[in-house]
């Protein structure tokens, strides 16, 4: 075991085991107050009073920053975004009823104990990912199934049954609201702060934002995805295996989706929930299914040539390209359409891509170095962690990074 892999396994296995005993905890019927304060990934508090800059407020540095706030530190978060929650984020506009459908994180695996830890730390409910009523629907070489609803959700994906799927009721959005609304990061982030250099002295670090502002701190937790890091300038300049993958050499996915909401839910009438898969690729789903009506949103998810065929057309061009497929899915989608709006995350300014999905030599070669601290500037990100693409990876590296600067001197 390399001294990287062994303490990473160390530290995954505290995280783990405060994670499991929180769960624990709750399911308790004697909780008191003091469990309930405890979160996932606390720290221990003997780790002094550092002056820490975050980059970044999506998961990784917001819950870096909780819990090093928490821990005894003076924490500043520098977000370039006029909003926190990066890759978390619930679309709320221009879609009328109170709907809402995600942008980015959407479902939560059962055994992902933090994001499930930190839902419940803040009390956050959780209801099943998937509709549990109604028939699914799988279009094959030109061929229109229905799936009883049963089955499909009886089925895998990802290595789980969909049934077991969860997800945050009233969007994932709440996840990161809860850890910014909260009095620990209470007046700590700084949103419209694009951070445009970092410069490294032997006692301190210097970091500059593009609005003219400049932070001192002892340490840096840096938690920009590769594929938007360049836009940093370092001095001195970062090690070569994070220059390749920061110049194009660890691939992203694209993703982009379209969200269409309807006037009513004209599905309905045969008995389907809106839901299904295409051969495009394509994952249908109905977000507002637990969701009061008349309307309701259908949502194509793609990834990969999909996506990018998407991303080469204008937001007019994506919504008439779905729709008209969608007619022979869905037959009555033109005539009841309301409204539609896409999100591409490689066309988003702070992301450039929707997760690290490097090829496999790509990983051989930089995923040990990607997580690794150079002095005083410390990395976390869902790309520098095992589990690239979800929450549960970004919530991850940032206790395990936050970690890292509680303990260092
Ligand atoms: C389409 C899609 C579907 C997904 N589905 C799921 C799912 O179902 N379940 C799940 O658990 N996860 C899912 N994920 C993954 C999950 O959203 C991410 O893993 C996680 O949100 C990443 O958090 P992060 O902190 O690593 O990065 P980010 O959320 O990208 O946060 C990084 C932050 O840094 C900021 N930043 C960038 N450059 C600078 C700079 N120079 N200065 C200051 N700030 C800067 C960005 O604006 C951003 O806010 C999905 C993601 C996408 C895109």
């Amino acid at each position: 075991m390399s001294d990287l892999t062994r303490r990473e396994f160390i530290r995954r296995s505290l995280i783990l085991s405060a994670g499991a005993s929180l769960i624990i905890s709750c399911e308790d019927n004697n909780i008191t107050p003091t469990t309930i304060a405890n979160s996932p990934g606390m720290l221990d508090t003997n780790g002094g009073n550092k002056k820490i800059i975050v980059i970044g407020a999506g998961m990784s540095g917001l819950v870096a920053g909780y819990e090093l706030v928490r821990a005894g530190h003076d924490v500043t978060i520098l977000e370039a975004r006029d909003r926190i929650g990066g890759r978390v984020l619930t679309i709320r506009s221009p879609f009328s009823n109170n709907h809402f459908a995600e942008g980015g994180a959407a479902r939560i695996k059962p055994s992902h104990n933090l994001t499930l830890g930190y839902a419940n730390h803040f009390n956050l409910d959780l209801d099943p990912f998937y509709a549990t009523s109604g028939d699914y629907i799988n279009i094959s070489n030109g061929n229109r199934d229905i799936i009883a609803n049963n089955t499909y959700l009886n089925t895998s994906y990802g290595s789980i049954l969909r049934k077991e799927y969860l997800k945050i009721r009233g969007g994932s959005d709440l996840l990161p609201h809860a850890f910014s609304n909260s009095s620990v990061l209470n007046n700590k982030i700084y949103l419209g702060a694009p951070v445009s250099s970092i410069q490294q002295g032997s006692n301190s670090v210097t970091v500059q934002t593009s609005n003219g502002n400049q932070f001192t701190a002892d340490r840096i937790l840096c938690t920009v995805p590769l594929t938007v890091l360049s836009k940093i300038q370092f001095t001195p300049s970062l090690s070569s295996e994070k220059q390749t993958a920061m110049n194009g050499g660890y691939r992203y996915a694209p993703s982009t989706r379209i969200y269409m909401q309807f006037q009513n839910r004209f599905w309905e009438n045969e008995s389907l929930s809106g839901w299904g898969n295409s051969d495009v690729p394509e994952e249908i789903w109905q977000p507002t299914w637990d969701l009061s009506g008349p309307t309701g949103i259908i949502m194509s998810y793609l990834r990969w040539t999909p996506a990018e065929t998407m991303d080469a057309l204008s937001e007019q061009e994506r919504i008439n390209y779905v729709l008209n497929r969608w007619e022979n899915i869905f037959p009555g989608a033109t005539s009841n359409l309301e409204s539609g709006v896409s999100q591409s995350w490689a066309q988003e300014e702070w992301s450039q891509g929707a997760w690290a999905s490097p090829t496999s030599s790509q990983d051989a070669a930089l995923a040990n170095h990607i997580g690794l601290a150079e002095g005083r500037i410390h990395f976390a990100g869902e790309h520098a962690s095992d589990d690239r693409g979800w929450m549960q990876g970004a919530l991850f590296s940032g206790l395990r990074a936050a970690t890292e600067i509680n303990e260092a001197n």
